[in-house]
């Protein structure tokens, strides 16, 4: 008898984790319009040079063995009806017998003028890829003999949303930069501004932690500007409005981390959704009008969740575990399960030399909460095979930074 045909849209934390569990119970496709898999909890030591690129970016013909089938491809489309996907650039629709939503958030610009269009996202390799060249060509256009406060001015970059993200990136890049400032022997500092809408960082994160990010801001002498709402982004230039007046800072470079919207793909799909637009599905992941199609990861709405885990890769990742459990149940005849997700503790990079941790409830930070934090993150990267030569090379090799070299020894390193 041949193989029922499982599809699952999207390889990031739900559909690579699906997909690994899946491989050999059924017929299994996974499609996604990159080629690997990104571990984006270490995007920002990414940024600086910590992790290489194959450490968080390892390619899915590296992960899944012959028995899943990889189409590369955007999702175009997807009819329920007549159970089959639309895929650029292939010709036929792909169809299923059971069908796996995991297509993950893009970044939310929330109609903001000029915001799309000027500033970088922070969500894929290639962003961060472009951040740091934005941040080294900053640096090597600094004329030698310029004085403190116009070399401030011409090396302001923005990080806009201060949620965990924006206190990650914004740490690391002060840390990045003020290293660059000390090789390169330029008056003054570098100015790294947080851009919040709300009235405090990490809004989500609990007391003991936030007192780590807190100093560490301080220190890394990162800006925050607090109930600071973004109106406008131009090439050079961000307007910001605070208690009703507006002002317009010259930048370098804005990074834009300040919210998640859905994928179009998932918008235009005729099923039960919440008022954020996320898919209702059931406690065992299938959705209400569908039997044989489930959702997880960032555009599923599970009732049993912690709210903390909205939109994090440790929901994700546990959703990924019930639902290879359900999907094979499914095909089998078989009760499908329930699960309650728990929140598995919390890291946050601070800078290129400290980290915060929180488990079991405590907190701790500093340099040897850095190397939990690899510790821990070796332990959650995908299959045996990969953990073990990433922790090897963490090991062995070392997480040292990259500092932001001139342009031309940037390439060679
Ligand atoms: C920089 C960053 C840092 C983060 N840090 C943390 C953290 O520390 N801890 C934490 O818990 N969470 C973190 N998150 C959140 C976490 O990454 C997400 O919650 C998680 O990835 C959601 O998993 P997912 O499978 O729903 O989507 P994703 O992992 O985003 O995967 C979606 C996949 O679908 C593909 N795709 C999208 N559209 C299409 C299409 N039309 N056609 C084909 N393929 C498509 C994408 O390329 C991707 O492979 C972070 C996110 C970012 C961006």
């Amino acid at each position: 008898m041949s193989k029922k045909r499982v599809v699952i849209l999207g390889g990031g934390f739900g559909g690579l984790f699906t997909a690994l569990g899946l491989s050999g119970s059924a017929d299994v496709t996974l499609v996604s319009d990159e080629d690997h898999f990104v571990f984006t909890p270490m995007l920002y030591e990414y940024l600086s040079g910590e992790v290489e690129e194959w450490h968080i970016a390892p390619g899915y013909t590296e992960l899944l063995d012959e028995n899943v089938n990889v189409v590369q491809g955007r999702v175009t489309g997807i009819d329920m009806s007549a159970h089959s996907v639309t895929i650029e650039p292939l010709d036929q629709p792909l169809t299923y017998d059971v069908l796996m939503l995991s297509l993950g958030g893009l970044t939310n610009y929330a109609g903001v003028p000029g915001a799309e269009q000027h500033s970088i996202p922070f969500r894929k390799i290639q962003h961060a890829d472009r951040l740091r060249q934005t941040m080294v060509a900053a640096l090597d256009h600094v004329p030698p003999d310029l004085p403190p406060q116009d070399v401030k001015r011409a090396l302001t970059f923005a990080v806009v949303g201060g949620g965990a993200s924006g206190v990650e990136l914004s740490t690391k890049m002060a840390d990045l930069l003020r290293d660059a400032f000390k090789r390169r022997n330029l008056p003054g500092e570098p100015r790294v501004l947080v851009l919040e809408m709300g009235d405090k960082v990490v809004p989500g994160m609990g007391e003991p932690i936030r007192e780590y990010v807190e100093q560490a801001l301080i220190e890394a002498h990162v800006e925050l500007h607090t109930s600071t709402r973004v109106v406008k982004v131009s090439e050079n230039s961000i307007t910001t409005e605070h208690t009703g007046k507006q002002e317009e800072i010259d930048v370098a470079a804005v990074v834009w981390v300040a919210g998640v919207r859905i994928n179009p793909v998932i918008q235009q799909l005729p099923v039960s959704k919440n008022a954020r637009g996320l898919i209702n599905v059931l406690p065992t992941l299938q959705l209400v009008e569908h039997a044989n199609v489930f959702a997880l990861g960032d555009i599923a709405y599970v009732p049993d969740a912690a709210p903390v885990l909205a939109g994090t890769a440790q929901l994700a990742f546990q959703e990924a575990d019930l639902a290879v459990d359900n999907v094979k149940a499914f095909l089998s005849g078989r009760e499908l399960k329930k699960r309650h997700f728990e929140e598995l503790g919390e890291t946050v990079s601070l800078g290129t030399e400290k980290a915060a941790v929180l488990t079991g409830g405590k907190a701790f930070g500093g340099p040897l909460a850095r190397q939990a934090r690899f510790a821990l993150y070796t332990a959650r990267l995908p299959t045996w095979h990969h953990r073990l030569r990433v922790g090897a090379s963490w090991f062995f090799g070392g997480t040292s930074p990259r500092p932001l070299l001139p342009l031309g020894f940037e390439r060679s390193a």
